[in-house]
C-alpha cells in the first residue's frame, strides 16, 4: 500500500495537470468504488480543482469554489495518474474524470478485487470524515511524538501504523524506520528514554524524506526500501542477514544486531495454528 512518501510524491506530481482545465466530465466511476452519491459525481462538471492536497495516505482535490472535495484512497493496488489528451488511456478505469482540454485524471485498479475508494464530499462532511486521523507523521517532532508514544502502553510497530495516532505510515515504512532508529518493533512505547523518542523523531522525518525523494525520482521498491521484504539479505549498516516476524496480520522486517540486541523475536501470528 502506498504510504505518505509514495501519496505525496504523486500529489506533486498531480497538483499542476489537475488544476490546470476546469472539468469537463466526472464519471463514470465502478460501483463498487464510488463510495457516495450525494452529492452526485456530477455535481464536478464545469468546476475547477484548486490543485492536488494529501491528508495521510488519502489524496484530495477541493474545487476551486469551495463548494467540494474528491477525495481518493488508493488501498493497496489503485493507482492515480494524470492522461494528457493525446496519450492511451486505459478503457474501463475505476474511475474517469475529463477535463476541458481533453486530458484525464484515471484511478486503475491492478487485480480483480475493487479496494479504492473515491468519495464526493462538502468540506464539513470532508472534516468530519477526516477527524479521526492523527497528526502527519511528516515533521512530528520529539515532543508530539513524545505525548503520543505515551497515551497508551503500545508495541512500537503497530502503534507507528495506526492512523488515529500518526497519519501516513505503513508497514513498509513502519520497518524502515524502526532500523533508522535501531529500536525493536515490539518494544513498549511508554519504554523509550528522552534520547530514544529524539532519535524515533528524527528517523521518522529522516526516512519518509528520503522516501519522498526517492519516489519523485520515480524510484521502485527495491531501490527504496532497505529493510522491507528483504529478508536475509545484509542489513546495510551491519552486514548481518536481516529477519521477518510475522506479526497478526502483518510481516515485520528488522536486524536483529541493531534493534533488538541481538534478540530473534518469535512469531505472534495468534492464528498460525489455524493455518
Ligand atoms: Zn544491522
Amino acid at each position: 500500500m502506498p504510504e505518505l512518501p509514495e501519496m505525496e510524491a504523486w500529489r506533486r506530481q498531480l497538483d499542476g495537470p489537475v488544476s490546470a482545465f476546469p472539468i469537463a466530465k466526472a464519471g463514470p466511476a465502478h460501483i463498487a468504488t464510488l463510495k457516495t452519491y450525494d452529492p452526485p459525481l456530477a455535481a464536478l462538471d464545469g468546476r475547477r480543482f484548486s490543485g492536488a492536497e494529501r491528508r495521510a495516505k488519502r489524496m484530495l482535490f477541493p474545487t476551486d469554489d469551495g463548494e467540494l472535495v474528491l477525495m481518493v484512497h488508493l488501498m493497496s493496488a489503485g493507482r492515480l495518474r494524470y492522461v494528457r489528451p493525446d496519450d492511451k488511456a486505459p478503457k474501463t478505469p475505476a474511475l474517469r474524470l475529463r477535463f476541458e482540454d481533453g486530458g484525464e485524471l484515471l484511478l486503475t485498479e491492478g487485480g480483480p478485487k475493487k479496494r479504492a475508494g473515491v468519495w464526493l464530499y462538502r468540506p464539513e462532511q470532508l472534516e468530519e470524515e477526516l477527524a479521526h486521523l492523527g497528526p502527519e507523521a511528516l515533521g512530528l517532532g520529539a515532543d508530539r511524538l513524545g505525548e503520543i508514544l505515551r497515551v497508551d502502553r503500545r508495541q512500537l510497530h503497530p502503534l507507528l501504523r495506526d492512523q488515529r495516532a500518526i497519519a501516513g505510515i505503513g508497514r513498509a515504512w513502519a520497518n524502515e524506520i524502526l532500523h533508522t532508529a535501531r529500536l525493536s518493533p515490539f518494544k513498549l512505547s511508554t519504554d523509550l528514554s528522552d534520547e530514544e523518542v529524539e532519535r524515533l523523531a528524527a528517523s521518522i522525518d529522516e526516512e519518509l524524506a528520503r522516501g519522498l525523494e526517492l519516489r519523485e525520482r520515480g524510484k521502485k521498491d527495491e531501490a527504496v526500501y532497505r529493510v522491507h521484504n528483504r529478508l536475509g539479505e545484509p542489513c546495510h549498516v551491519c552486514g548481518e542477514p536481516l529477519r521477518r516476524v510475522d506479526y497478526e496480520e502483518h510481516t515485520v522486517y528488522y536486524c536483529p544486531a541493531c534493534q533488538t540486541g541481538g534478540k530473534v523475536l518469535k512469531d505472534r501470528r495468534l492464528s498460525r495454528l489455524l493455518r
